[in-house]
């Protein structure tokens, strides 16, 4: 689904879309993000951009075990349709 355009506060990759894990929504403030680059994890902040997490969000995301094992899997998915 095409966004508004970003970039990855980690490794400064052009995003202009998202793909959600189970249904096309517009992401919404606080939702996860994965750069498909480089990624990493990341949060859509009160303006919608992308922003590296920090220790509150990061403990949030950590403590849902199903939703890191999705995580996980998504990156693993990544990292083998880059090779
Ligand atoms: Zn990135």
């Amino acid at each position: 689904m095409k966004f508004k355009e970003d970039k990855c506060p980690n490794c400064g990759q052009y995003l202009d879309a998202h793909t959600n894990l189970k249904k096309e929504v517009k992401p919404k403030v606080g939702d996860v993000g994965i750069c498909y680059k480089c990624c990493s994890i990341l949060v859509f902040d009160e303006d919608l951009n992308l922003a590296i997490p920090n220790r509150e969000q990061l403990e949030r995301i950590n403590s849902d075990k199903e939703f890191m094992a999705e995580i996980f899997s998504y990156i693993t998915l990544l990292n083998l349709r880059q090779q």
